[in-house]
């Protein structure tokens, strides 16, 4: 198992390990049954304020603990169960559960914020997505508004008039949609204004140096101006140094998420983070 830089999250297959046919077939039947055996859980990262440094919502982010491979970064299963449908049984147990959470959290008397939710591009097109958020937050009778969800602009490159129109049948139900990894996926400027969104997320690539270097500066600049000039919120991820804040914070972003503020940290840490927030949100 070869440890992720940084992080304490193992890759089962390193790249230069030849896979037998046999192993991948073993790891693909325990990811089929990890939601049954109870291997899935959520970290929440932090989402905050560049203006008054507050909490304004978490990211919820799956893990898969394996009795035997360990603990095992989305990074690795999600493009392997995206294959099939069982990304969207997942997508539903990771709604599902945050939904659970919310409900739990304003049980005990915690002011809620949103949380966004990571949704695949096969769940996005599969026609039972509408109910299930309908469902969900029937369910736990949580607004429909405290979750988002993310999907990566390489989902919407591809369909994009299917997307617009899966999209707008999400957003009767006012659930918040973003567009995650912004500025990878070459999606067309000109169909941005057309696609029923209330987020847009930097992607991390561009933060990293934003600070030092003019070119990832000069792309920060422009995705906040084009964001802004659409009325849209602007998020920037992967945010790790004071310095890139105060970059952020200079050029008018609104959120940031990353390491620097916190990483994702497991449901137990939270009522103390939210225990901190202003403002008060009570259904
Ligand atoms: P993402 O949605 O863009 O999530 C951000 C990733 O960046 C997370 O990695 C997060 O832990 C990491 N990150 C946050 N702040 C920093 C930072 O300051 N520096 C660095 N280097 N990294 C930071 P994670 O949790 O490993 O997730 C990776 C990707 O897996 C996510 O990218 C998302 O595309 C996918 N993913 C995670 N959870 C889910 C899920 O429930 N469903 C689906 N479909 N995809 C998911
Ligand atoms: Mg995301
Ligand atoms: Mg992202
Ligand atoms: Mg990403």
């Amino acid at each position: 198992q070869a440890k992720e830089a940084g992080r304490n999250i193992y890759r089962v297959f390193t790249s230069d390990m030849e896979i037998t046919a046999q192993q991948q077939f073993h790891y693909e039947a325990a990811l089929a049954n990890a939601i049954k055996n109870n291997e899935f859980f959520l970290q929440y990262q932090p989402k905050v304020s560049c203006e008054t440094n507050e909490i304004v919502g978490f990211e919820a982010l799956i893990r898969w603990q394996h009795p035997a491979y360990g603990l095992i970064s989305p990074a690795e299963f999600i493009p392997i169960i995206e294959k099939s449908n069982l990304i969207i049984d997942v997508g539903e147990w990771v709604l599902s559960e945050t939904t659970r959470q919310l409900a739990e959290w304003r049980q005990q008397g915690l002011p809620l914020v949103p949380i966004a939710v990571n949704i695949s591009g096969r769940h996005l097109h599969d026609q039972s997505l509408v109910p299930f958020v309908e469902h969900i937050t029937q369910k736990y009778a949580i607004r429909s508004d405290l979750l988002e969800l993310e999907i990566t602009e390489g989902v919407l490159t591809g369909n994009t008039e299917q997307s617009i129109a899966a999209m707008k049948e999400l957003k009767e139900t006012h659930i918040k949609l973003s567009i995650d990894d912004f500025g990878t996926g070459y999606s067309s400027l000109s169909y941005l204004k057309k696609f029923p969104i209330d987020i847009l997320k930097i992607d991390r690539s561009f933060i990293g140096e934003c600070d030092s270097r003019n070119d990832d500066a000069a792309i920060c600049i422009a995705i906040i101006t084009l964001a802004k000039s659409l009325g849209l919120q602007i998020v920037a991820e992967g945010v790790e140094t004071g310095e890139q804040l105060a970059f952020l914070k200079q050029h008018e972003c609104d959120v940031y998420q990353g390491f620097y503020f916190s990483k994702a940290v497991a449901a137990e840490q939270i009522p103390t983070l939210l225990a901190s927030v202003a403002s008060v949100t009570t259904s």
